[in-house]
């Protein structure tokens, strides 16, 4: 069934597909809580094949099978435990209640996780929320680092352990959705069935994925990851809204150019032509190979020379990236990289999927004392650096993600082949 439909582009319907990039065997899910290194080094894999619609945009992988996938259980990709991200959230909620004056209204998070955004959306406004997440069946942490409770959390909140059916948000003024479309083999189908709900209420919707042009452009292999079947790009996401009946208000990249947000009203006739794709985007997609082949090699070459020198190397960062890096790289446990560091505690003690490394806390740097230290995600180098002294561990940092440019590898949009192969990873 999903062969099938995957010929052609989940958003348009497009046939004018381009390959960009093919890893078999991967990890299917990332961020996966395992507590046994067998199980960790044993789990399920699939195959990623990554093309690109010419139509409007957007990135998805064709190879996807959803009956590999399954968020129910222990199951964690909460950020909330970073202050830098529990900044941007709590600004992106102030934002939404003052916009579309949600105070005292009826909101709806679909894929809620434990309920961390639709607390804080509620409570600015004293709102009642209702939250549809399977994987959600535990209530939510207390940590240090979360923000004190400043009277913006709210107990309005229901969480239902189930997946969003269509129909649950007809009494809602307001529904929110943040990094689940990307994880769906048709998002349009939700879109429109959210659209349907807001005709009636005259309400809005607020949409956030991660930006397909962290993976084109910033060339942040790491995040191309087996839970995600679509990237998009402004284009796709804006496509998508319109397929649905949807008319988009605002698209704004955002978080360090990591996400990308719409906001939407109910309005706009349905299927509405695809929206095209930039120059740029275009020019990105036709140089992604070359540039991830130089990326693979540079950090080949970059971890030989530290396992030459002797380093101490301990990667920052469980998510999807941290496992992905680790991965693709194949570095695995017993003498490149032994500890993952992590500052979600539910992590701690549980391994890394695929290369099996235990995931451990800040604190814990202070007996292993690594030399080099690398750090998966840019936004997070502040608040790294400071742990790090405040645990007297006086690694270096390495950033894996440097902003923008990598290694002097970035397109040149007026300068790129027309046509090129996918970049294709094998394992040695
Ligand atoms: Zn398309």
């Amino acid at each position: 069934m999903p062969a099938a439909q995957n010929r052609t582009c989940l958003i348009c319907a497009g046939t004018d597909l381009l390959p960009v990039l093919a890893i078999p065997g991967v990890p299917v899910l990332c961020n996966r809580l395992l507590a046994h290194r067998e199980e960790a080094v044993a789990v399920a894999r699939g195959d990623i094949d990554l093309v690109a619609c010419r139509s409007c945009g957007h990135l998805f992988n064709r190879a996807f099978d959803p009956a590999l996938v399954g968020y129910e259980g222990s199951y964690d990709n909460a950020l909330h435990f970073s202050g830098r991200y529990q900044r941007y959230a709590t600004a992106t909620a102030r934002r939404l209640v003052n916009r579309y004056d949600l105070r005292g209204r009826r909101i709806v998070e679909i894929g809620c996780g434990r309920g961390d955004f639709l607390r804080l959306l509620c409570g600015l406004g004293g709102s009642r929320g209702v939250g549809y997440d399977p994987s959600a069946q535990e209530p939510p942490l207390a940590h240090p680092l979360a923000q004190p409770s400043t009277g913006t959390e709210s107990d309005d909140v229901t969480i239902i352990g189930d997946i969003y059916r269509a129909g649950a948000t007809q009494d809602a003024d307001f529904v929110c959705c943040r990094h689940v479309l990307e994880h769906l083999l048709d998002p349009v189908a939700v879109l429109r069935a959210v659209g349907e709900d807001l005709e009636r209420t005259k309400g809005a919707a607020f949409f956030e994925v991660p930006d397909a042009s962290l993976v084109l452009d910033q060339l942040s292999l790491w995040d191309v990851i087996y839970e995600h079947v679509s990237y998009f790009s402004g284009s796709s996401l804006v496509t998508a809204f319109a397929q649905a009946g949807l008319s988009v208000r605002d698209v704004q990249s955002a978080f360090g150019g990591q996400f990308l947000w719409a906001e939407a009203v109910a309005g706009a006739g349905a299927n509405a032509s695809p929206t095209p794709p930039s120059p740029a985007h275009h020019a990105s997609v036709a140089s992604f190979a070359e540039r991830v082949d130089r990326l693979l090699s540079h950090w080949r070459n970059r971890i030989a020379g530290y396992r030459r020198d002797g380093v101490r190397l301990a990667l920052w960062g469980a998510g999807s990236k941290g496992v992905m890096f680790l991965n693709l790289l194949q570095l695995n446990d017993t003498n490149d990289l032994p500890y993952v560091v992590d500052i979600n505690p539910r992590k701690a003690g549980c391994h890394i999927a695929g290369t099996g490394q235990r995931i451990v806390a800040p604190s814990d740097l202070r007996r292993y004392q690594p030399d080099v230290v690398l750090v998966m995600n840019p936004e997070y180098r502040g608040e790294i650096a400071r742990s790090l002294r405040e645990h007297q561990v006086r690694a270096r940092i390495d950033l894996v993600l440097p902003r923008r440019s990598h290694d002097g590898a970035d397109a040149d949009p007026g300068d790129a082949p027309g046509n090129t192969s996918a970049a294709r990873i094998a394992w040695a």
